[in-house]
């Protein structure tokens, strides 16, 4: 669990105290969206309590599964991006406004889950447009061959129907 504990720091404004972790994200406790991981999850953070504001900085890296844009495979990509968040402790009934900067995220107890967080910082590092690899030559639009595991004949044919039908021809 990507639990932060913040008893050192409660009762230590300025303090500033370092977590590690590298495991999975726990299947079914966090909503991942659309991001599919695939092994540990590596973060080391800085957080610190400031009057109150517990801010959390750090790096991130994991390995998340993508499907190509071209050839529709799946494919591993790394990501290594950077965490950072604000928390602030709110009571157990909050008041209206206690949260009203967007930019803070609340927190009760004594644990700070930042895992949604964390997929959150993960998703936004990933890339627009999924390609498995530069050279990927994608599916064939005729037949839907995967283009980049074996050859079809329709590239020939497309350019040219007169071709294909020369091809027919000397077929028979
Ligand atoms: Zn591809
Ligand atoms: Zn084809």
């Amino acid at each position: 669990m990507f639990l932060l504990d913040t008893r050192p720091l409660k009762n230590s404004p300025g303090l500033t105290e370092k977590y590690t972790w590298d495991e999975e994200i726990p299947v079914g406790d966090v909503n991942t969206g659309s991001v599919v991981f695939s092994g540990p999850v590596m973060v080391d953070v800085d957080i610190t309590n400031l009057n109150g504001n517990f801010v959390l900085q750090g790096k991130v890296k994991a390995r998340v599964l993508l499907k190509c844009d071209r050839c529709l495979e799946e494919y591993l990509f790394p990501v290594e991006t950077e965490i950072s968040e604000i928390y602030r402790l709110i009571s157990e009934a909050p008041v209206a406004d206690e949260l009203d900067n967007e930019d803070i995220t609340g927190f009760r107890g004594d644990y700070i889950n930042i895992a949604p967080e964390l997929v959150k910082s993960v998703f936004l590092a990933l890339p627009m447009k999924t390609i498995c690899n530069s050279e990927c030559r994608g599916l064939c639009s005729t037949c839907g061959n995967n283009l980049n595991q074996a050859k079809c004949d329709c590239a020939a044919i497309n350019i040219d129907p007169r071709l294909a039908v020369l091809k027919n021809l000397l077929k028979n």
